[in-house]
């Protein structure tokens, strides 16, 4: 499987070739194609599983479709996100994917000054990635208007629940234009994320990408049972195996 088969055209594929990907991952097998006909999806999937760009090249070239660019006042594309390290990571992804097609994007969350993300939005942007809290505050004064937004994503939707979103999520969505396309991604189906697909999406498409469960077969795998008090004994011993000339040891805790 090819990306010229999931239907992207050829400025996107540009994009994707300069990226250095060259295979799609089973999430972008999955959904680029369902997304590219216009259907809701809820996207259960990890971090890591290229799930960002699984909506950013189907976004993108949804985009180019509308031939939308320069000139609009208003956003076509929302992409919400829990945190300010996601969104920047979303926004990073946008911008290189959408480097050739003209579309501009503007990156909204909390803790840092409002006035450049005011003055982007003032120019006119295409996308908007934001976390829930800075989008209300500017939607309240006015500075962002959801009126035209064709294009929603709920990116890592189960942990803007964990982190008490939902009220946020309920007023952002509210203030949608019913007619529009809705993507949610979370890392696990539960019933809180269902009730909340059952509200905002319609008829969606699920597409379920498992975690890896299985290493590689290259990678051999050893478990030692060991008392707390022999730990760090047993771990000297094994690095004094002089075959090991690389070694990284993950830890539970900082200490
Ligand atoms: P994500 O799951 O979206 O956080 O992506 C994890 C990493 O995989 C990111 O660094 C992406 O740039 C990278 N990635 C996404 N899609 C592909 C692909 N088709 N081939 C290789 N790398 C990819």
């Amino acid at each position: 499987m090819s990306f010229e088969h999931l239907g992207l055209g050829p400025n996107i594929l540009k994009a994707v070739a300069r990226t250095g990907y060259t295979v799609p991952t089973p999430i972008q097998i999955a959904a680029v194609p369902v997304i590219l006909a216009g259907k809701d999806l809820i996207g259960i999937a990890q971090t890591g599983t290229g799930k960002t760009a699984a909506f950013v090249l189907p976004m993108l070239e949804i985009l180019a479709r509308e031939k939308r660019g320069h000139g609009h006042r208003h956003p076509f594309a929302l992409i919400l996100a829990p945190t300010r390290e996601l969104a920047a990571q979303i926004d990073e992804h946008v911008k290189m994917l959408a480097e050739d097609t003209g579309f501009t994007a503007v990156t909204i969350y909390g803790g840092v000054n409002e006035q450049p993300q005011i003055d982007a939005l003032r120019r006119g942007v295409d996308i908007v990635v934001a976390t829930p809290g800075r989008l209300l505050d500017l939607m309240g004064s006015g500075y962002v208007s959801l009126s035209q937004i064709k294009f929603a994503v709920l990116d890592e939707a189960d942990r803007m629940l964990d982190m008490g979103f939902l009220p946020q999520i309920r007023r952002v969505v509210g203030a949608l234009p019913r007619d529009r396309q809705t993507l949610l991604f979370s890392a696990s189906l539960s019933p809180q994320i269902e009730q909340v697909t059952a509200s905002f999406l319609r008829k969606p498409e699920i597409v379920q990408i498992g975690r890896r469960a299985t290493p590689a077969e290259t990678v051999a795998q050893f478990l030692y049972p060991v008392t707390k008090s022999r730990k760090v004994d047993l771990l000297l011993h094994l690095l004094d195996d002089m075959s090991m000339d690389t070694v990284l040891i993950f830890s539970r805790t900082k200490h």
